[in-house]
């Protein structure tokens, strides 16, 4: 496969032009460098060839490397796998310093061959460490492109010599942002940064490249840290200013991941060290940890479920092959918190929607739900007033249910109650077309049930999205017992239409989502109960890389939302239900209208502006503490470990179907310790033995509900993983 295509022109100008056949967006593989190091050696071998430009056959110049390429090469190595991967990064690390040393004299720096980066569109990942090995970047006036070095948002920090060139270039402080935040802008702004060099507007972009190279002296392709006298900008570690540096970027790292995310650590590591030595040395040091990072599990894991199979769930990896279901009428039955949500975000996607409540009144509501964010898009400079207008242009608010007429889909979001939904399932019925799609938001009712008011039961389904809508980027569809592949196909297009990731579930009890959220929050609570505090309860859930701590979680949603929900489980369960232990703590923080931040008071104090204030002495008065506290390791495991074992009940009773989504869904719903990669991955880090032997441990010590499911019995038995050998993606 030919990935660069080389020409030289009339004037010696080289061009290498990037343009993978078969994709919309440029990606390296390790073929791709091969090919782009031949051409460079032709380049520099023919006496012909004064400069060369490097550019890209497509709109845009590349979307970085191919992490499903990355994510094997672990497992390519063989009996070796750290030489292997230290070499093929440094086989990487040897091109791109070819690119920059072009040919020059090694100690006179001269005779060099300009190479120029030219760049169409967006540029990230190495698609930004190749340009910065060049002598210029010049990028073309797009402000919907980006530039960046996303990587340590997968769990990755760049590798291919972005991270040392960038600090050797920038210094550490100003380069912080963009390696560890990940921090990707238009060009215009990376040019002010610092991070590229020229602008132009993008019909002069060849052009200009050629111009440069032609023009370009033996001082222009020596980069600072080859010339001699080289000062690192902002300081190097030991001198004052830069020690200051690492100290705070060590103390920010480290409260922003808590430990728990190997890449920051290891990133922030290369630059300190690296600013301490000579460049090629640096480059080592950078591959080195590289190696060590992508040898680590945790990283594995979070690229195979935070790109590889976030993206092929989103490709639509599970939909079932009938024609395009694309949306192009939406009828959101309900005006409130969820209905105008999801207004929101169809209208946003190019849908039209009609938003129906009660009273013109409340859907009106609902629509000045989408002026605020499209306001606050302004404020901020994302949004214009001709998008905004487009958008709302886009939302009927209506109570009038005829007009409803043309919708190809149906979202209905009205009260929890089966009769309302009953009711508005069949005045809406009444005026769509029959082909149309009727999903319910429901969270907590069945759809199988909820199905049952429809005249077409294979057309019902559960599109179930989480709060805030236009934040959450889960959406869970839940397949009845009479849905049809025509209704998971249409939710499907639906969920790509808007940009969320989709998983589809079968109908059971809470669905997948909140039927594992649960469990976290419950033994929160049970953990209070037992009279350990909750400070050491809220920061275990944190040390495992949890956004929030299950207390800080119910004061979120409500207190009495958990009462609601534990009283309507018990009736549905009956003698069954386990939770009465939880329920004590629930039920009397309800009594002392510790609702939560709602009403400014829950397991936290808040002030008048709902700010928190530290936790609420007042709990240890019902609930004493324990004299001697568990220790960290032990609540940590008592609360991950019954997420862990909910997930995979779920997949052994087929609520679940694919491991993928259970991990995907974790992570983006709930916020399941991402560098586990999920649930499942959490079990193939620990291995299936150990988590065994744990619930063993923990049922003989705190209950029942610890019991290890039979499937994680068997699987460790056999000494099985969910996802098989490293790097093989089951599904
Ligand atoms: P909400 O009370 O904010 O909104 C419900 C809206 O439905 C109200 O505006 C009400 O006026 C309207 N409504 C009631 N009866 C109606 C009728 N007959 N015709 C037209 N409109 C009617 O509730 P919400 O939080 O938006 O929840 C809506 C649904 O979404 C529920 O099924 C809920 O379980 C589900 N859900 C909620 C969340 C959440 O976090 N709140 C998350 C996921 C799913």
């Amino acid at each position: 496969m030919t990935e660069f295509h080389y020409s030289v022109d009339g004037d010696g100008v080289a061009t290498i032009t990037w343009d993978v056949p078969g994709k919309s967006m440029n990606v390296m593989s390790f073929e791709g460098l091969k090919e782009l190091g031949a051409h460079i050696d032709s380049a520099l071998g023919d006496d012909a060839v004064k400069g060369v430009i490097i550019t890209s056959g497509k709109a845009d110049f590349a979307g970085g490397m191919d992490l499903n390429v990355l994510a094997d090469l672990a497992s390519a190595g063989g009996d070796n796998p750290a030489q292997a991967i230290f070499d093929g990064i440094m086989d990487t690390h040897h091109l791109f310093r070819r690119i920059e040393r072009a040919g020059m004299d090694p100690k006179t720096l001269k005779g060099g061959k300009p190479i120029v980066a030219a760049l169409p569109g967006t540029a990230m990942g190495i698609g930004l460490e190749l340009p910065l090995a060049c002598h210029y970047i010049i990028a073309a006036d797009n402000p919907k492109a980006r530039i960046g070095l996303p990587e340590i948002m997968v769990g990755l920090f760049p590798g291919g010599g972005g991270t040392i060139r960038l600090a050797f270039k920038l210094g550490a402080m100003a380069a912080a942002p963009f390696l560890l935040e990940g921090k990707a802008q238009e060009p215009k702004k990376m040019k002010a940064a610092g991070v590229i060099d020229e602008v132009v507007a993008p019909g002069e972009l060849l052009a200009r490249a050629k111009e440069w190279v032609l023009n370009a002296k033996d001082g222009d392709l020596v980069k600072p840290w080859d010339a001699k006298g080289f000062k690192v900008p902002g300081g190097a570690p030991y001198h004052p200013s830069g020690y200051m540096t690492f100290v705070g970027a060590s103390a920010m790292v480290n409260a922003n991941t808590w430990g728990v995310y190997p890449a920051a650590k290891a990133l922030l590591s290369a630059v300190y060290e690296g600013l301490q030595v000579p460049f090629d040395t640096a480059l080592k040091i950078e591959a080195r940890y590289f190696t060590n990072v992508l040898l680590d599990p945790r990283s594995g894991a979070m690229v195979r479920s935070l790109f590889v199979n976030k993206q092929a769930l989103e490709k639509g990896a599970n939909r079932p092959d009938v024609p395009d279901e694309k949306v192009k009428k939406v009828g959101v039955l309900g005006a409130g918190m969820m209905g105008a949500g999801i207004a929101y975000v169809s209208a946003n996607a190019g849908i039209e929607v009609v938003l129906i409540d009660a009273s013109q009144e409340a859907a009106e509501k609902g629509k000045s739900y989408s002026t605020g964010i499209l306001d606050k898009g302004i404020k901020r400079g994302k949004v214009s007033e001709a998008k905004k207008e487009e958008v709302l242009g886009r939302i009927l608010p209506t109570t009038d249910y005829a007009r409803l007429e043309g919708c190809d889909l149906i979202i209905e979001a009205v009260f929890e109650d089966t009769g309302v939904k009953a009711e508005v399932t069949q005045k809406a019925e009444a005026v769509i077309p029959e082909s149309a799609i009727f999903a319910s938001n429901t969270s907590t009712l069945p759809i199988t049930e909820l199905a049952k008011a429809s005249k077409r039961q294979e057309q019902f389904i559960g599109i179930h999205f989480f709060s805030p809508v236009d934040k959450m980027l889960l959406v869970e569809i839940i397949k009845g017992a009479q849905t049809g592949e025509r209704a998971v196909a249409k939710a499907l297009d639906y969920v790509r239409q808007i940009r969320k990731t989709p998983i589809v579930v079968n109908d059971a009890r809470f669905f997948y989502a909140n039927r594992c959220i649960i469990p976290y929050i419950n033994e929160g609570m049970r953990l209070v109960r037992e009279g350990v505090t909750p400070a050491l309860v809220d920061n275990a859930a944190r040390l495992l890389g949890f956004p929030v701590g299950p207390l800080q979680l119910v004061d979120e949603t409500s207190l009495d939302l958990g009462a609601k929900i534990a009283k309507a489980t018990k009736a549905g369960m009956g003698d069954a239900y386990p939770d009465d232990e939880v329920d004590e703590v629930v039920f009397w923080m309800v009594e002392q209208g510790r609702l939560g931040r709602k009403a400014n008071a829950g397991f936290f104090d808040y002030d008048e502006k709902g700010k928190r204030q530290g936790y609420w002495q007042g709990l240890a008065e019902q609930f004493p503490r324990r004299n001697e506290q568990p220790d960290v390791e032990e609540v940590k495991n008592r609360l991950i470990l019954p997420q862990v074992l909910e997930a995979v009940r779920a997949l052994e009773e087929g609520v679940l179907e694919d491991i993928r989504e259970g991990d995907v869904g974790a992570i983006l719903g709930w916020g399941f310790a991402p560098w586990s990669g999920g649930p499942f991955g959490w079990v193939d880090i620990k291995g299936a033995a150990a988590v065994v032997a744990l619930c063993d441990d923990f049922e003989a010590r705190f209950g029942a509900r610890y019991k290890a499911p039979k499937l994680l019995r068997d699987m460790a038995a056999k000494g099985e993983s969910f996802y098989g050998k490293p790097g093989q993606r089951a599904a």
